[in-house]
């Protein structure tokens, strides 16, 4: 077959193929997404190739916190594009600054230091800590330790995965680097026991997202902050997930008056356009990199900033994180309501809910493809949790279809399981 032709035959066997046929004979299968094909996205709305129209009740865990296609977002990225789109930090830009004051105002910390992926903002973080430790707290060269959480979750480079507390995120994919430890999440007394004079930094989420949207007890940020200050470790929050309005604040740690050392976010800094990280710090922690200790082709580009800029005014200007808690304690009271028997417990802040589903009735999985069957998307967590995390753009009478639709997935699906033992629910 001449090139032309094969060319061709390629084609129209790519146009007319299933496209989730296409992605398994061609792709890794490192995932395993809900059997429907998205090919549109308008606010809070996305549309498969059969036209169905669908609410999105995850937001991209976080990323698309602004709603698809946002118009003042898709303005600054074509208009930039079209302007200039990358240059590497070899030159300065005219658009780099001014996303870093917005941010490093935004959050109340020093300096930032912009990055791409969530995962890379976190191993900005690490490098930032153990060289803060070797240089300013005089941890012995090769001596600097990381405390992490249980349960936490912070991307999936080697380095990442190898302080996971998920197995198989783990399996098989080490050796992993050494000088971190985990205590358990949510118990301040543990952490401070596991302190030693060589620990650099503790990294946490103030809510843990991908754990299955766990809440610490109160004041668990307030006493991390006092132990951290007392021993001279940083505070390090990993608000990938629950910064930038998700939570009803602009930071997941302002709900309990805590400022951070250091501070990693990513998601939603793109406006659900392009992959945005920063990593943000003190400005004595930050002061530790010169010239040729870290860096990335991408991060800061021109491309990335402008739009970051425009995510952190329109954060502002629609009043995102009021909404976020506004629409999340309605989302949170509308699911009590339900006093269905399969929820054993409806968790979050803000727009960051978890709802988790007794398995002996269903698997969370169960009920997110029913719940596509009803118009609305989402994943499940671990296996027991339905996270409910919409864009906060979202209006009322969108969360009371949410909630509607997991009403009648959860009697639809009741009916369905004849339970032999009633008392057990
Ligand atoms: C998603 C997430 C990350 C990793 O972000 P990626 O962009 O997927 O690399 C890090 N930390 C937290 C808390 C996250 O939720």
């Amino acid at each position: 077959m001449s090139t032309t032709a094969r060319a061709a035959a390629l084609r129209s066997r790519t146009a007319t193929a299933d496209p989730i046929e296409l992605e398994a004979r061609h792709g890794a299968h490192n995932y395993h997404p809900l059997p429907v094909v998205i090919s549109r996205g308008e606010g809070v709305w996305l549309f498969d190739t059969e036209g169905r129209r669908y609410l999105d009740m995850m937001s991209a865990y976080s990323a698309v916190s602004f709603g698809h296609g946002h118009p003042v977002l898709v303005k600054a990225l074509t208009e930039q594009a079209q302007r200039l789109a990358i240059t590497s930090r070899a030159f300065h830009t005219d658009r780099l600054g001014a996303f870093l004051e917005a941010l490093t105002r935004a959050t109340g910390m020093d300096r930032a230091l912009p990055m791409n992926s969530g995962a890379e903002a976190v191993e900005t973080a690490i490098k930032a800590a153990r060289k803060w430790a070797y240089k300013v707290k005089s941890v012995p060269e090769g001596r600097a330790r990381i405390l992490v959480a249980e349960g936490n979750f912070a991307g999936r480079t080697t380095t990442i995965v190898g302080f996971s507390s998920e197995a198989q995120y783990r399996d098989g994919f080490g050796p992993f680097a050494p000088g971190f430890a985990s205590v358990p999440f949510g118990d301040a007394a543990a952490l401070e026991a596991a302190i030693t004079p060589e620990t650099a930094a503790f990294i946490v989420e103030p809510i843990q997202g991908e754990a299955g949207i766990v809440v610490p007890p109160a004041g668990y940020l307030r006493a991390v902050r006092e132990i951290c200050t007392r021993h001279n470790v940083l505070m390090i929050c990993d608000e990938v997930q629950t910064g930038l309005g998700r939570t009803g604040a602009m930071l997941a740690c302002d709900h309990e008056g805590v400022k951070p050392d250091g501070l990693t976010l990513g998601k939603a800094l793109g406006g659900g356009l392009l992959p945005v990280s920063a990593f943000l710090a003190r400005a004595d922690v930050m002061a530790q990199f010169t010239p040729g200790d870290h860096g990335s082709t991408f991060g800061g580009n021109p491309l990335a900033a402008a739009v970051g800029l425009a995510a952190l005014q329109t954060l502002e200007n629609e009043h995102l994180a009021e909404r976020a808690q506004r629409e999340g304690a309605h989302l949170v009271a509308s699911l009590r309501a339900l006093r269905h028997p399969a929820i054993t417990d409806i968790r979050g802040k803000g727009l960051l809910v978890g709802v988790q589903i007794d398995p002996a009735f269903a698997s969370a999985r169960a009920v997110c493809e029913a719940l596509m069957a009803e118009g609305v998307l989402t994943k499940d967590t671990h296996h027991t949790v339905v996270r409910l995390a919409p864009p906060l753009v979202i209006e009322r009478a969108q969360v009371d279809q949410a909630v509607a639709a997991l009403g009648r997935v959860l009697e639809r699906l009741s009916q369905r399981t004849i339970t032999p033992e009633p008392a057990l629910h």
